[in-house]
């Protein structure tokens, strides 16, 4: 079969400045305009989106978005990439590069600055999977002003954020994604389909981030102790787990008391409760701790 075109233009680039792809950094390239596609269509934009892509490698991807979006922000923390991407951007002054690392830079204040005057915002990226989780996380946890956040993970990933309770796949990543947006799978993305081929199959979500939380919490500090709490020891009863990951092993009676008086079955394991039953649990338990 012939090499496809963005193949032959990942190889041509690579060649031409002599780059070795770096594992540590999760460089595995994208090689197919119909994913390409596939993860800008997911984005719906138009004129008036802003986009923050995290990690844009050799502009495969940045090329499909500056046809599509008003601005663009990508962050490379490769500094031998950064000059592949201004001579391939130098055309399009609506595409800013710049050198960083995703999990340090100051997100409010570039996306105030170079995406501010946009009506939309996203974040679009094939994310390096040895930082995923830390990153969404981050750009949940910190409330950036986001309308939805389409990313390439490792499908086991996309398989945790899009589960439901009782699944082996729901965890605590679930739980915060589930309250902070509503996942949508995409598509799975075939392990071939990528330069160096990683050892994983992927696949491609949309975060639509919620505008005000599906469940009324409190204490929202007290909500995620309590969700990583459950989650932390999945061995161990529902009351064991809490009381360990909220008191240091104290006060199980009375986990198990509160527990009741919320409605849930202190038998249950902390992975089968759903985001309302941990929001009312946590209600109770900000009422009797104060
Ligand atoms: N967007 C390109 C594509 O789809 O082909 C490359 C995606 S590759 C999976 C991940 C990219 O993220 C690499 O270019 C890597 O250098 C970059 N990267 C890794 N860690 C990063 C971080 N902490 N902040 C920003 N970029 C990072």
């Amino acid at each position: 079969m012939a090499e496809g075109r963005i193949t032959t233009r990942t190889r041509e680039i690579l060649r031409r400045h002599g780059l070795q792809l770096k594992k540590s950094l999760g460089q595995n390239f994208l090689t197919e305009d119909r994913v390409l596609h596939q993860i800008v269509e997911a984005a719906d934009l138009d004129e008036q989106s802003g986009v923050l892509e995290i990690g844009p490698g050799i502009g495969a991807l940045t090329e499909h978005l500056a046809d599509e979006a008003k601005s663009i922000l990508a962050v490379e923390l490769d500094q031998r990439l950064i000059p592949i991407l201004d001579e391939l951007f130098v055309a399009y002054p609506h595409v800013k590069v710049l050198h960083g690392d995703a999990m340090k830079v100051d997100l409010h204040r570039l996306i105030d600055e170079h995406l501010g005057d946009c009506e939309r915002r996203h974040v679009v990226a094939n994310l390096p999977y040895y930082v995923t989780s830390p990153i969404l996380m981050r750009l949940l946890e910190e409330r950036l002003p986001l309308d939805s956040i389409v990313i390439m993970v490792q499908k086991e990933v996309a398989e945790r954020l899009t589960s439901e309770p009782g699944t082996k796949a729901y965890g605590s990543i679930t739980v915060t994604t589930q309250y902070f947006t509503e996942p949508e799978w995409v598509t799975l993305v075939p392990a071939h389909v990528f330069m160096p081929r990683p050892q994983v199959d992927s696949a491609v979500i949309r975060l639509k981030v919620r505008r005000t939380p599906p469940v009324d919490v409190r204490n929202e500090a007290l909500f995620f102790r309590v969700i990583r709490a459950a989650f932390g020891q999945r061995r161990k009863t529902l009351p064991n787990a809490l009381a360990a990951g909220l008191f240091g092993g104290e006060r199980k009676g009375e986990v198990t008391a509160w527990l009741d008086e919320a409605g849930i079955d202190p038998k249950r394991r902390g992975e089968t409760l759903s985001l309302e039953e941990f929001a009312q649990f946590t209600n109770l338990l900000d009422e009797r701790l104060d």
